[in-house]
């Protein structure tokens, strides 16, 4: 099924590191490893489309004009989980600022809130990568999109590993113009909200906890 604004990432290699990262005898060391390395090779992709200006360089030889990325580049860790992708994706992209995001889910009102918040002063200005392992309901990928549009970001995708249909639907009820990328849409989320199949609560997996 095609689903707009979504991009699936089903590259034998992410596959192959994601099935192992699905396997639950995959203990945080491996489960860390595996996550750095898949968040590297989605950053291909995910890129694939920014704009480039021209870079004069001096080779061994003569001078010439390469290319780099036009804009600044900030990654932002929904937390905690996020923050299993930060490193694989910073090997790529190692000038890149790191903000960060806390979200959680407001007792009273039940609605997903923003509880921590540091992101680089000029944000608005940089291209913006959103970054968590689970898109599940989408409660706090919505949220926190709605707090980086406060803040002046024009430019953001959202990047994650595995998502459930009924976050790609919640997170695009509110914003259809954010593209997701993930390396797969699993079946289903089950009655406590976790993704099925999945790979169980990343964050505890991720820290060992
Ligand atoms: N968060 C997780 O870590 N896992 C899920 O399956 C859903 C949300």
């Amino acid at each position: 099924m095609e689903l707009p604004n979504v991009i699936l990432l089903d590259h034998p290699v992410i596959q192959t590191k994601l099935t192992e990262l699905r396997d639950f005898t995959a203990d945080h060391r491996k489960f860390r490893a595996l996550l750095d390395e898949i968040a590297g090779l989605m950053v291909y992709e995910v890129t694939r489309d920014w704009p480039t200006k021209p870079q004069p360089v001096q080779t061994p030889l003569e001078k010439t004009v390469g290319k780099v990325l036009a804009r600044q580049v900030t990654l932002v860790p929904i937390l905690r989980a996020g923050l299993g992708m930060a490193d694989g994706v910073l090997k790529l992209l190692p000038d890149a600022r790191l903000g960060h995001l806390g979200v959680r889910r407001n007792e009273e009102t039940l609605e997903p809130m923003s509880y921590y918040q540091k992101l680089p002063p000029d944000i608005a200005q940089t291209e913006v990568l959103l970054i968590d392992p689970m898109l599940a309901t989408g409660g706090s990928g919505s949220a926190a999109i709605s707090y980086l549009k406060t803040a002046g970001v024009v430019s953001m995708k959202f990047v994650c590993l595995v998502a459930a249909p009924e976050g790609i639907a919640a997170v695009h009820r509110e914003h259809p113009e954010v593209p997701i990328y993930t390396a797969a849409i699993d079946r289903q989320l089950n009655e406590k909200g976790y993704i099925l199949p999945g790979l169980g609560d990343a964050g505890d997996r991720i820290f060992g906890t």
